[in-house]
């Protein structure tokens, strides 16, 4: 069974980009069959509050992707990763190492004064036990092989080699005996069975270093597909100055789930020329081989077309009841929102353009006119006003 996993770390807000990876394991699972995993990486204490945590998920049930079994907390397997290190020490495949930060910043300065690439050298890779410092808390390493390549055959990238000389021994266990991104992800996926692990490309220099831990595990390696960042509209990395990154504010802004989804599976992905898919066609056609190879730029003008859309085939009821609300409508003017919407929906890309037309209906507020309108009134006849008036009323 096809299993794959979104494995956010809280920050205060669901990236757009990681609502994307989001929808992409999602829908990968759904068309196989298999089952769509949420793993909180919250192992960051200080990031990660109940406020934090939450916001991922109220933003994921937002987006309808709806994850099975009940979420997995990363702080909480903490123990079962510093067991994996320990199993790792007992097999030779793991070290205890003293060398201080200190020490290696020393290191890495006379590398980078000679000219020289760093890559550190522990001296207690091999060392004798009995010369290990008493009182003393060692950090856990990784036995990198010093020869040999490491392969991510990539299912979007292709084949990416790594010679392991370059690759340092990676740290597993901090010496405060918290363990390190780099054991945790791996013990995690491996515990819950995942088999595809679809993510941002940011984390393709990650993944020969997992590769090397679930060696040495001698686990499975599961398939990995990386996709390519989402730039701003000017081609930069999509980034906190470009605004709109966090789901939430697509929310507040008036775009509606099916839209934002519909908009982020084409973002990245494509299905010959169509450019509206609902979700069952999404799940029915979704592949990784029509995943692009090169970043995609979000544009705005593209997604409110789309949004456009998603408001003209939604329900009268659901759209009227939403401008009601936010305008706190009463019967008699929510009546008419009603009957109007049919007519108010055409016009309308995002629903604050639409509770904002929807402000012509209300009976008891007088209509906000614009300068243009006002420079029609005072320059039209009075007479022609009350006529058409007269008409509108009729
Ligand atoms: N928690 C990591 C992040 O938010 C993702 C880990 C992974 O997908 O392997 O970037």
């Amino acid at each position: 069974m096809i299993v794959t996993r979104f494995a956010p770390s809280p920050t205060g807000f669901l990236h757009i980009g990681s609502a994307r990876t989001a929808l992409f394991n999602y829908l990968f699972a759904k068309h196989h069959n298999g089952k769509f995993l949420l793993r909180v990486e919250d192992t960051d204490q200080a990031r990660s509050t109940e406020e934090t945590k939450n916001a991922i998920i109220s933003s994921m049930e937002w987006l309808g992707l709806q994850w099975d079994q009940e979420i997995v907390y990363q702080s909480a397997r903490a123990q079962r990763h510093k067991e994996a290190a320990q199993n790792l020490i007992e097999k030779g495949m793991a070290y205890y190492c003293f060398s201080t930060q200190e020490e290696i910043e020393i290191a890495r300065n006379q590398a980078i004064a000679s000219g020289a690439s760093f890559i550190f050298q522990s001296p207690w890779r091999d060392a004798d036990p009995s010369t290990y410092p008493k009182n003393q808390k060692p950090a856990i390493r990784l036995k990198v092989p010093k020869t040999g390549q490491t392969i991510t055959h990539d299912l979007v990238q292709g084949d990416v080699k790594v010679e392991n000389e370059h690759i340092d021994d990676i740290i597993l266990l901090r010496s405060d005996q918290t363990p390190t991104y780099m054991l945790a992800v791996v013990v995690d996926d491996h515990d819950m069975g995942i088999t595809h692990i679809i993510r941002g490309d940011d984390h393709l220099t990650n993944t020969p270093k997992q590769i090397l831990l679930y060696q040495a595990f001698g686990w499975d390696v599961p398939q990995f597909a990386h996709i390519p960042l989402i730039h701003g509209p000017d081609g930069a990395k999509l980034s906190k100055r470009h605004g709109a990154v966090g789901v939430e504010w697509y929310k507040d802004a008036g775009y509606l789930p099916e839209a934002m989804c519909n908009y982020l599976l084409r973002l990245g992905w494509s299905h010959g020329n169509d450019e509206i898919i609902s979700r069952t066609e999404a799940i029915e056609w979704f592949d990784i081989d029509h995943i692009g190879k090169s970043p995609s730029r979000l544009d705005f003008q593209k997604m409110n077309n789309i949004n456009g859309h998603y408001i003209k085939v939604a329900d009268n009821e659901y759209l009227s009841n939403i401008i009601i609300n936010e305008l706190k409508a009463d019967p008699e003017s929510s009546e008419y929102i009603k009957q109007g919407m049919n007519s108010l929906k055409t016009r309308a890309n995002v629903l604050t353009e639409l509770v904002n037309l929807g402000k012509i209906y209300l009976i008891n507020q007088a209509i906000e006119i614009s300068a243009d309108a006002q420079e029609v009134i005072n320059t039209t006849d009075n007479a022609f006003i009350d006529e058409i008036t007269q008409l509108i009323l009729a």
